[in-house]
């Protein structure tokens, strides 16, 4: 799950990490009044970053500086509605419905520093540079040595040693190095209390006056570890994510959105890979992943072709289960419940194998309904992508 940013450095600052002060607005007189409430402490300039779940936004014109409050009026009434778009936001951009109004710092060096999970290692990874600001995917790119790495056992812990090879290789000294330091400390205790896959913050900056604070922060969350943290599950924002995913999450599906024209309807995701595999093979593009589950029900298939066919630009959909588990006989006839209830306008193509595959596939055959049954992959493959071409 994502968070905005502003919740991100809600998480950061419970567990000591210094981040930019800001407060987050819903409308212009709230950007308004955030910026007098700070400016009553003090702050006399301001940022007004748009909140969506995407990063770049500096270049796409949702991160503006406010030298005034007046500014802030101006600038919170230019980004608020704004469809702004990023090179992680769809074409379309993404609808600004929330800002968040931070007091300006004044900036001496730009870092970067991100903790997530190394698989491949099974610990945590601490990387971090001094090339902050700007992608960090360029930097590993073509200055792989200006990132530095520290991998964590999450048995052990961080290291005291640990955080000082990444403050001193960062080049942080004085009172800038302590505070670098309880930075990292703090940033990697806040990505595991939270149960984070990642927290990024870039930039970490070095200030003018010598202090060291987070000026943007991007934290995911394990969406397996929810159920344990209550408050962190009621930061998700559903606005920000895809309906129809939003939709099938309710139905205990596990979908995908993509920009094919094949709808695929499979039970477990390695066999939803491979039936995607193979309807490129034959010439075709998946519209989406569906993994329906080991358990497909009558319901969940129900469900599972309204989703598929929100989309329009869906133009055949191909079911493929294997009957483990669940019996294939009670898929048909899930299959042709839901194709009896649900107007469905495109062809449907059903490969059905495993336990009481026959006596499926018989069902299928004796419904009337328009539907074909395939009996090896490739041939459900080919089958739905001359139905695309029919
Ligand atoms: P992103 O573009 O979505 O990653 O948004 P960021 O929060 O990282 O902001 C983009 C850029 O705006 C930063 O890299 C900074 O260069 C600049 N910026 C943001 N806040 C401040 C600030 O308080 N002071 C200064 N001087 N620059 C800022
Ligand atoms: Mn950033």
């Amino acid at each position: 799950m994502k968070v905005h940013e502003y919740q991100a450095k809600e998480i950061l600052a419970e567990h000591g990490v210094a981040v930019q002060r800001g407060i987050v607005a819903n409308t212009v007189e709230e950007a308004v009044e955030a910026a007098e409430t700070m400016a009553k402490d003090g702050v006399d300039q301001f940022v007004v970053k748009a909140q969506i779940h995407a990063g770049g936004r500096g270049k796409g014109g949702g991160v503006k500086f406010s030298p005034t409050v007046d500014d802030v009026r101006s600038n919170a009434e230019k980004i608020l509605g704004m469809h702004l778009k990023t090179p992680q936001t769809g074409p379309e951009g993404q609808e600004v419905k929330k800002i968040l109004v931070t007091a300006a710092e004044d900036i001496a060096h730009e870092y970067y520093v991100g903790v997530t999970l190394d698989r491949a290692k099974g610990m945590d990874v601490i990387m971090a540079s001094t090339e902050g600001g700007v992608e960090i995917e360029e930097v590993a790119e073509e200055n792989p040595d200006k990132i530095v790495k520290v991998w964590v056992d999450p048995s052990i812990g961080l290291r005291p040693y640990q955080v000082n090879e990444i403050a001193s290789k960062l080049g942080f000294e004085g009172s800038a190095l302590k505070e670098a330091k309880t930075f990292v400390a703090a940033l990697y205790k806040a990505y595991r209390a939270a149960d984070a896959t990642i927290a990024e913050i870039n930039p970490l900056v070095r200030t003018d006056d010598g202090r060291v604070v987070a000026l943007d922060a991007k934290i995911n969350l394990d969406d397996n570890a929810l159920y344990r943290h209550k408050d962190l599950a009621d930061m998700r924002d559903e606005a920000e994510e895809d309906p129809l995913e939003v939709e099938a999450g309710k139905h205990h599906l596990n979908y995908i959105k993509l920009d094919g024209n094949v709808g695929c309807m499979v039970n477990g995701a390695g066999l939803a890979m491979g039936t995607m595999d193979l309807i490129k093979l034959a010439g075709g593009e998946p519209a989406n992943f569906l993994d329906v589950g080991g358990t497909a029900s009558a319901e969940t298939v129900e469900a599972g072709f309204r989703i598929i066919l929100s989309d329009p630009n869906v133009k055949a959909i191909l079911v493929n289960i294997f009957g483990g588990i669940v019996r294939c006989d009670v898929v048909a006839q899930g299959v042709i419940e839901a194709a009896q209830n649900i107007d469905l306008s495109v062809p449907l193509i059903v490969r059905l194998q495993g336990t009481n595959a026959e006596e499926g596939m018989a069902l299928l055959k004796n419904s009337g309904l328009p539907i074909e049954s395939a009996i090896l992959l490739q041939e459900a493959a080919d089958k739905v992508t001359a139905a695309l071409n029919a």
